[in-house]
């Protein structure tokens, strides 16, 4: 099995991290997780798009084309020869001694691996539980940065109440999941936290959007209570690994119980159909 390690493509037990890589410190760096269907990356521009507003907000320079990153990742793909799976990619600032003030001229450090394997349709037939808690984060959650102790810590407690996923609200505003983006469903109508510093803007919730378009569902980027979310129809999470997974039960703060419903099938089944085409 092969990793892409800065420039090159390698086995994965030759692969070492240096000792002073911020990522490693001070979780100094950046990441994106992208789907793989029948030996193609999905929504492939999205993820890049993303990648490098991550990059401009963290002020960190590619050190290299943005080009010649995408060439090697879709080398290593074919190379570990994945057909449904995934692939990570991660940009740390650099390996600098230990400082919280980090020099502009250290060269960030790409890493990349696959993973083989499907999609959790278990889950997305049958629906998961949630835990929800206030969501202790910081205040950029827009950007996609390997510092993820808010939401490690969240999923963790979730797992440990017998739950499959973390809901995070902020005083009584539902933000997202600890990996996931949520949406409700309420007389038809789709609800989901607006894309700012509360959440990260998934991009299978920009791809639910899309689909919800297309099948003429009225959506509302708008901040919902922990009240509507115990009121709603329907509940859904969103993610790359995900897609899209019915929740037909939360617990914690949040309290209630929920039908696999009409809309979240729907979508699902758009889904389904959209990327095979
Ligand atoms: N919110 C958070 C906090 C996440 O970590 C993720 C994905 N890991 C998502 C939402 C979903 O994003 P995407 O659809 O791009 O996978």
């Amino acid at each position: 099995e092969y990793v892409l390690m800065k420039n090159h493509i390698i086995n994965r037990d030759e692969a070492y991290i240096n000792f002073d890589d911020r990522g490693y410190y001070f979780g100094d760096g950046i990441y994106e997780v992208i789907r793989i269907y029948n030996g193609s990356p999905f929504l492939w521009e999205e993820h890049f798009d993303r990648f490098l507003r991550s990059a401009e907000e963290l002020d960190i320079v590619l050190p290299q084309s943005l080009n010649k990153i995408k060439q090697n990742i879709l080398t290593l793909i074919t190379k570990n020869n994945v057909i449904n799976g995934t692939v990570y990619l991660q940009m740390t600032r650099g390996e600098q001694e230990r400082n919280h003030l980090y020099n502009r001229d250290i060269t960030p450090v790409i890493t990349a691996f696959t993973k083989e394997g499907g999609v959790p349709v278990h889950q997305q037939k049958h629906g998961i539980s949630l835990w929800s808690l206030e969501d202790i984060r910081w205040l950029r959650c827009d950007i996609k940065t390997i510092n993820l102790l808010g939401n490690v810590m969240s999923k963790r407690k979730a797992e440990d109440m017998g739950s499959q996923e973390a809901l995070l609200h902020r005083g009584h505003i539902v933000t997202e999941g600890s990996s996931s983006n949520v949406f409700i469903v309420k007389n038809g109508t789709l609800y989901t936290h607006p894309a700012n510093h509360y959440i990260l803007n998934g991009i299978t919730r920009l791809y639910v959007e899309q689909l919800a378009d297309n099948e003429h569902i009225p959506l509302q980027k708008e901040a919902f209570t922990t009240e509507d979310a115990q009121q709603a129809d329907e509940m859904f999470v969103t993610s790359t690994s995900l897609e899209i997974v019915p929740v037909t039960k939360v617990q914690g703060t949040i309290r209630s119980d929920f039908p696999i419903g009409p809309v979240t099938r729907k979508l699902q089944h758009a889904f389904e159909k959209s990327k095979t085409m």
